[in-house]
């Protein structure tokens, strides 16, 4: 905590050298203290499809947080498909003409 105070000081100090007439009481406490606006889920939407060129594809989450046991995706339709544990969205690479 001692740390965010002695930057608001720095910061506070810096405002003074300068001239301008603050007080340490204007500056906003939580303006250190942003937190993401968006949910996870719109933020796995906003992640591209992972491209893979078979029609299935096993995700485990890799080995960060959203790890989990491994699943199997059927990506046939050539439509992303989420994987149902962590959300990550597969696709099937185009490409592999079927005429
Ligand atoms: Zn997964």
């Amino acid at each position: 905590m001692s740390y965010w105070r002695n930057l608001t000081t720095k910061i506070y100090n810096s405002l003074r050298s300068t001239g301008s007439s603050v007080s340490l009481n204007q500056i906003p406490s939580n303006k250190y203290n942003v937190r993401p606006v968006k949910t996870a889920e719109e933020l796995i939407n906003e992640v591209k499809p992972v491209e893979v060129t078979s029609n299935t594809v096993g995700c485990d989450g890799g080995n960060g947080p959203l790890g989990h046991p491994m699943v199997y995706i059927n990506l046939d339709s050539h439509e992303p498909q989420p994987c149902g544990y962590c959300g990550i969205r597969f696709v099937q690479k185009k490409g592999h003409h079927h005429h």
